[in-house]
């Protein structure tokens, strides 16, 4: 079977494979209830109703599902772009609609390709981020609203995609055969760069956040990470509730834009103590440097990926039937992205294991802050319940798919952490 017949073949399968995912939109599968049914961990049949487990089951195992189904969306597209002539179509109409100006041209091509992306996602993503919130009565946004939220990140992903593109390529032609390690500096450079901008140039285009108001909140935020030894004038509050119901809080930022940020919606359902733990969970990761460890293990992955994406890149120019001019030709690029994708996802476990550590740290650190066991599983609760978390999550999506440990486990850490404390003389 030739490359061509191969990857049209799998792009069918895939393809086949999402429409089967995602045509019964049905939330919940009668095999999946029975698997679980009527043997709930005690910490869940403690703390939820089986209303809850049914909300959370229903709500999450559709977005399971989602999460595959869009997967198997991007590689059918990849595959198709990799497997046909559209990519070399696509980089001859940008040549024809620049024919003086190469770099212009190159910058083309990379738009058309994120139009692409984005519009064959974009059903898939309305029903995901629209439709299905709405029906579990999570979403709080207009349709027109959720257009706009998109179009803003269409740009956004434009604004980064075009230039960092358009230098990858430049790499190629300027270091035939050794631009792994300058594209890796590049990476790094931007990751960096981003991740210390995005607080301040990012997150504001989205919402509006701004220090946290409730003086009292304020007062005992201050006191908490005066124990923890940090700094702590950078605790935000963003306006989530224009989106969502949805509690959350998040730590970001490098150097001078480092910050705590907690949503509108956390503020409102949950009580100070109980707010004051998200916090400490928080302090957690800014103590322990889980930003700078993440983009480190993330640097490492990168430069993997960039190795094996090169040998692949030098492989298709010199085995031919890829419709590339050379290993220079941008029309590569859906090679290059298919195998950054592939390695990704084969690694998810290992990066999603990794996230689960570092959550388990940043409870630990917050159970030790407040010591306060009671407060940390009231708001473990909390949360749970009004994200519709999935309180009995099969052990394989956890490991596939979970960037935080199921609730249960993070209950039992707490119910532990309560027995030690009391344990002590
Ligand atoms: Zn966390």
């Amino acid at each position: 079977m030739t490359a061509r017949r191969a990857s049209g073949l799998l792009s069918l399968v895939v393809s086949l494979a999402t429409i089967l995912m995602i045509s019964p939109f049905t939330p919940s599968s009668p095999a999946w209830a029975a698997s679980t049914a009527g043997n709930l961990p005690a910490e869940i049949a403690a703390h939820f109703t089986p209303d809850d487990v049914a909300r959370g089951r229903a709500y999450m195992g559709g977005r399971y599902r989602l999460f595959a189904a869009g997967i198997a969306l991007r590689l059918a597209i990849l595959l198709l772009l990799v497997g046909t002539p559209a990519s070399a179509a696509l980089r001859n109409l940008a040549v024809r609609l620049a024919p003086a100006h190469p770099a212009v041209a190159v910058a083309v091509y990379l738009a058309l390709l994120v139009l692409i992306f984005e519009l064959l996602a974009l059903p898939l993503g309305y029903y995901a981020g629209f439709v299905r919130e709405h029906a579990f009565g999570l979403s709080t946004q207009t349709r027109a609203a959720w257009l706009v939220d998109r179009i803003k990140s269409l740009l956004l992903t434009l604004a980064l995609a075009v230039p960092l593109g358009s230098l990858l390529a430049l790499l190629w032609r300027r270091y035939p055969g050794r631009w792994v390690l300058p594209a890796w500096g590049l990476v790094a450079a931007a990751m960096v760069l981003l991740v210390m901008l995005a607080p301040i140039v990012i997150d504001p285009l989205f919402n509006t956040i701004r220090p946290l108001r409730d003086p009292d909140l304020r007062q005992r935020v201050i006191a908490l990470a005066g124990r923890a030894g940090v700094p702590v004038d950078q605790v935000y509050e963003m306006d989530a509730s224009r989106r969502t119901r949805k509690g959350n809080a998040y730590f970001t930022g490098l150097g001078r834009t480092k910050r705590i940020v907690l949503y509108d919606t956390l503020l409102a359902g949950s009580s100070p103590d109980e707010v004051e733990l998200v916090v400490a969970h928080e302090i957690g990761h800014w103590k322990r440097a889980h930003i700078w460890k993440g983009i480190g293990l993330s640097l490492l992955g990168m430069g993997i990926a960039l190795w094996c994406a090169a040998r692949t890149l030098d492989w298709a120019v010199r085995r031919g039937g890829f419709h590339l001019a050379g290993p220079a030709d941008v029309a590569g690029l859906p090679l290059f992205l298919l195998v950054l994708f592939v390695l990704n996802l084969v690694s998810l476990p290992i990066q999603n294991g990794i996230s689960r550590y570092f959550e388990r740290e940043a409870d630990r650190t917050s159970l030790g802050l407040t010591g306060n066991a009671t407060a940390f599983i009231r708001s473990e609760v909390q949360l749970a319940r009004s994200n519709l978390a999935d309180l009995t999550p099969p052990p394989a999506v956890v490991w596939l798919l979970y960037t935080h440990p199921p609730v249960a486990e993070r209950i039992r850490l707490a119910g532990e952490d309560a027995g030690r404390t009391r344990a002590r003389p």
